[in-house]
């Protein structure tokens, strides 16, 4: 379609490039030369054209950015992040965390119901959590509820309140107001949640002989090595989990099943068979999966503890092949954020360059020395990391002989399969027409290092740093208007107030 063509309605936001990856109407994506407008009332995409436009002919007024040859992608969608406010806000909060994420080009993220206080557990939760959000979102915020032993009647009220989906865990969370759920626990929420619009999602890891009344053996072996910790969750946890769930599956076989963070490639074959026979049951993995190796993690270097745990390369090269598979049952990869504070994470001295904050009241009395992996809180900071983190990995393997997966691969991955997960794809992770305008500019070319500096989220402590990438974010814009432009502003960025907006829309796929 030609300039003149472009919608006649006031002034328009125009960003174009040679290079930008749509989103066409049967949801297979290209990567093409691209004008996309946006209408800075709704904000709103008016209209996508695969082709460069000038800039000649815009009604008045309008704002017209060529970002040639960077590429255009849909603001990510980060469908697992822990942002731990109210409660534990000196682990995180809305304010950092959601700048973190705008930083990196997420334009939404869904937060977990657990390590706030109170946890997501019922609607008056969800409600005090909703206020603790208003006024301190960079990006759009969404939440999950949780399902936790005898909460059962809060499941429907928090489905009508537009919460994207409910997680529960089959082993401990490591926080007290957040117990695992029992086998009949699972079966209740299942009944409870058959005939509605949302995923039931699983923390799935599950220590074998528990239905026996068994406890998780105490480990033997130097605590400082990773070793120790990766033997004591073993992939056999993952798979005993993923085998007690399809074991239910059938109390509700239209209600979509979830395997949050897996790990363990063991877990993909029992995946995939239960997939073939019709059970609607997917899974994500997360960026650390699929950028860090066990090998390389060092002695006492707490920063790469969470469970399940990182696992040896050839796992990860597991995931990478299942991720590219036409038929993956990996749908998604996230970043499940989970910070702490730096004592919770029993860094070792040498690994410490951040000034230490002061113990918070939440400091729990394990008695612990630095470097011990098994009293180490288990959790990841990398929420806006995931395109470089991606992108980086995925150019490395394009010089092996297995199949690299593309910017095509990583926008349906990170974008067009998160927002389904949590019901947003009518509006989120895509550059479609009738979508929001939510934007990344992603320069592939520009390599760097993460350094400290980088990280905009509360705990600057993280497996990442260090690390030298490919590929950056340069711009994010969320519903037509940028919000950060790296280089610029106060720490880039570029508007007065947040705006992000907590979804709360109820969930009608
Ligand atoms: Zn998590």
């Amino acid at each position: 379609m030609a300039a003149a063509e472009l919608p006649d309605a006031g002034p328009l936001i125009v960003l174009v490039s040679t290079r930008a990856v749509l989103t066409l109407s049967d949801d297979t994506l290209i990567l093409s030369p691209a004008t996309i407008a946006a209408s800075p009332v709704t904000g709103k995409i008016v209209s996508v054209t695969a082709e460069v436009l000038p800039e000649s002919g815009l009604p008045p007024g309008s704002v017209y950015v060529d970002h040639s040859p960077k590429l255009l992608l849909p603001g990510l969608v980060d469908a697992h992040v822990h942002l731990n406010e109210p409660g534990r806000t000196e682990w995180e909060g809305f304010w950092t965390g959601t700048r973190a994420a705008a930083s990196g080009g997420v334009t939404t993220v869904v937060d977990m119901p657990l390590n706030a206080i109170p946890p997501t557990t019922t609607l008056g939760g969800f409600e005090e959590k909703l206020r603790a959000s208003r006024g301190q979102c960079w990006v759009d915020v969404g939440f999950y509820g949780g399902v936790i032993p005898g909460n059962a009647h809060e499941l429907k009220p928090l489905v009508e309140a537009g919460v994207r989906g409910f997680k529960g865990f089959l082993i401990e969370s490591g926080v007290d107001e957040f117990p695992a759920v029992s086998s009949k626990d699972v079966a209740l929420a299942m009944d409870t949640l058959k005939d509605s619009a949302t995923t039931l999602m699983f923390h799935a890891e599950m220590v074998p002989a528990e239905a026996d009344g068994a406890q998780q053996a105490a480990p033997s072996g130097d605590l400082t090595a990773y070793r120790t910790f990766l033997d004591s969750r073993p992939p056999s946890y993952e798979t005993r989990a993923i085998e007690e769930i399809l074991s239910l599956a059938h109390i509700a076989p239209s209600l979509h099943l979830h395997i949050v963070h897996l790990s363990a490639t063991q877990c993909i074959p029992l995946l995939k068979a239960a997939r073939a026979q019709g059970v609607n049951i997917t899974a994500e993995t997360c960026f650390h999966y699929l950028g860090l190796s066990a090998e390389e993690i060092e002695r006492g270097d707490t920063r790469h503890k969470c469970c399940p745990p990182i696992r040896e390369g050839k796992n990860r090269d597991g995931l990478w092949e299942e991720l590219v598979a036409a038929d993956s049952c990996i749908k998604t990869v996230v970043s499940d954020h989970s910070p702490c504070t730096p004592e919770l994470k029993l860094l070792p001295e040498h690994l410490r360059k951040a000034p230490e904050p002061t113990p918070a009241a939440h400091q729990d009395d394990r008695k612990a020395s630095s470097g011990d992996f098994m009293a180490a809180w288990g959790g990841i900071s990398s929420v806006g990391l995931g395109l470089p983190i991606l992108h980086t990995a995925a150019k490395q393997r394009s010089s092996s002989s297995v199949k690299a997966p593309t910017i095509m691969d990583m926008v349906r991955l990170c974008c067009q399969a998160t927002a389904a997960q949590v019901g947003l794809a009518h509006r989120k992770g895509a550059l479609r027409a009738g979508m929001d305008a939510d934007v990344c500019v992603f320069d592939d070319a520009e390599a760097w290092t993460f350094a400290q500096g980088d990280m905009r989220w509360k705990n600057r402590c993280s497996p990442w740093e260090g690390r030298a990438f490919t590929g950056r974010v340069r711009e994010t814009w969320l519903r037509g208007r940028k919000v950060f432009e790296l280089g610029t502003g106060r720490d880039g960025f570029v508007v007065e107030e947040p705006f992000g907006e907590s979804i709360t829309e109820t969930r009608t796929v």
